[in-house]
């Protein structure tokens, strides 16, 4: 099973607490490493759970929030003192690159590596990024500032050859790249052997969307719509909805309420705020409406293996 996994560095929201620490997440996927968001505190997060800076080649800010990218400074100072040498990406709203520049001069004046900022408008769902095995897609949000969520959605891999069919047909390695792509084999003496006969189909593609921070907002059922996981911020309790609009943000009832219109898989809720010390009767509130739903807490992580 390739590896899809979500790891929970940070879930707070911007006053501080010593319960949560600012919003930061992994998601590791077939052990590349995708870092969305960056509070406070995350790269000493990034120690805690043994994850390694090196596998860690793009960082996915959702808004310029000092909750979401304070921590920056310090992870790239951090990867200078290890003299890294990989390019770093850093994908954010517009504006980041101003503010990271002048501290990277000052302090990291010899640079063993180079950091490419990428901004984008957030109004408007966008590709951002693409490898071989994975899209990063914007989910505009509303909040105070420009923001958005991102998607990552596997790509459809190849199907997988037999390993006795080759023996057996004494297929040549020419061939296989276009097996692997769906192509029949045929023999010296013109018999066919059907694709299906020669494969298994590809591995399952997983999906993945982080939606913080953002008042209710409908049309993010829309785009995420049937992904695997969705994390979305629960600010609130469902009693302070109030609140939840004067400051641009969402309930637990609100967060439950995209996952069930959306129909995912699963729920993780955060971004909680400091005003509450008990976290279950926000997860009760969510489960009501959709029933897989689970806490975001400091170093939970989820798989996705089904
Ligand atoms: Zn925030
Ligand atoms: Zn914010």
């Amino acid at each position: 099973m390739e590896k899809f996994e979500l790891t929970i560095l940070g879930c707070g929201s911007a006053k501080p607490t010593l319960r949560h620490n600012p919003s930061s997440q992994i998601l590791n996927v077939r052990d590349k490493l995708f870092m969305i968001d960056c509070g406070e505190g995350t790269q000493l997060q990034l120690c805690h759970n043994g994850l390694t800076f090196t596998r860690l080649n793009h960082v996915f800010i959702s808004h310029l929030h000092g909750d979401h990218w304070f921590g920056l400074p310090g992870l790239i100072s951090t990867m200078n003192l290890y003299n890294r040498t990989a390019e770093l990406h850093i994908h954010s709203p517009h504006g980041l690159e101003e503010m990271m520049k002048p501290i990277m001069d000052y302090c990291n004046y010899d640079m063993s590596y180079q950091v490419f900022f990428h901004e984008f408008d957030t109004l408007e769902p966008t590709r951002i990024f693409e490898d071989r095995t994975l899209t990063v897609t914007t989910i505009p949000l509303k909040h105070r500032v420009p923001c958005c969520g991102f998607l990552f959605r596997e790509k459809e891999g190849l199907r997988h050859i037999r390993r006795e069919m080759i023996d057996a047909y004494e297929i040549p390695i020419a061939y296989i790249n276009n097996i692997k792509a769906g192509a029949d084999f045929v023999l010296p003496d013109g018999e066919v052997i059907s694709n299906e006969r020669l494969t298994t189909p590809p591995s399952k593609v997983h999906s993945y969307a982080y939606c913080s921070d953002t008042v209710f907002r409908p049309q993010i059922a829309e785009q995420v719509r049937g992904v695997d996981l969705l994390y979305h911020e629960a600010t609130y309790a469902a009693e302070d909805d109030n609140r939840a609009v004067k400051h641009f943000h969402s309930t637990t009832v609100q967060a439950a309420e995209i996952a069930r219109l959306a129909e995912v898989g699963k729920l993780v809720i955060g971004h909680f705020s400091a005003r509450y010390t008990n976290d279950q009767q926000l997860l009760d509130e969510a489960k009501a409406v959709f029933p897989n739903t689970v806490l975001a807490n400091e170093n939970l992580r989820v798989t996705i293996d089904d």
